[in-house]
């Protein structure tokens, strides 16, 4: 059951406190997609993995944590000039604000994963434009050197990436020759490369890409 909770912080960049809400517990039942973006019910918690400062705007994991941007960046930063238009959902507007954020302070996984949320949040609102934006700013920002027990699957993860930015034939290109020691991520690269083939951007779970009764 996910159950939320509140509690007081102070922003380390204007000293403002307020109260924030975080995620006490949730769960998941079901497979994850391909992105390894969970089932339901955490799914649909992703508001409350970040918290926003309502006076400065710092937005972070927890905002009472020290950070290089100060109040002058906040007030400066912008959306990417390519979308041309804004994000259809404050959430996924967040989380690339997030992501920007951890670019300034040299966190490359952080920045990464929120990349890849601001993604998820313009998938849920429909904002197909962004999604890839965001999805290409995630490749961008794509940890490397990876810890050795994370390469394989954050590798297949990040194939998951170019297929929904639509970069079928770099995905092509790059995964068609590559083994992973693990069937599972041979099977799931096996369903990725097909899909590229099609040109299908769509979201599947890995329960739909191992499975012998694939989605059509
Ligand atoms: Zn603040």
């Amino acid at each position: 059951m996910t159950m939320p909770v509140s509690f007081l912080r102070k922003c380390s960049v204007c000293g403002t406190e307020s109260i924030q809400t975080g995620l006490a517990s949730t769960n998941r039942f079901g497979s994850p997609d391909l992105d390894l973006r969970p089932p339901e019910m955490m799914r649909s918690t992703m508001h409350w993995w970040i918290q926003e400062c309502p006076c400065c705007g710092y937005i972070a994991s927890d905002i009472s944590e020290p950070t290089n941007v100060d109040i002058e960046w906040l007030k400066l930063v912008h959306l990417p000039a390519s979308t041309g238009k804004g994000f259809q959902s404050d959430l996924a507007h967040n989380f690339y604000k997030y992501y920007l954020t951890n670019l300034a302070d040299h966190k490359q996984e952080d920045a990464f994963d929120a990349a890849q949320h601001a993604a998820w949040s313009c998938d849920d609102a429909g904002d197909r434009d962004n999604a890839i934006i965001c999805r290409k700013a995630a490749l961008a920002s794509y940890p490397h050197p990876l810890p050795p027990e994370d390469n394989d699957a954050l590798y297949v993860v990040r194939a998951d990436l170019m297929r929904r930015a639509e970069l079928f034939d770099d995905l092509i290109d790059e995964y068609s020759r590559v083994r992973f020691s693990e069937e599972i991520l041979n099977q799931v690269m096996a369903f990725q490369i097909e899909k590229a083939k099609e040109h299908d951007t769509g979201c599947y779970t890995v329960e739909e890409a191992v499975s012998p009764l694939k989605k059509q």
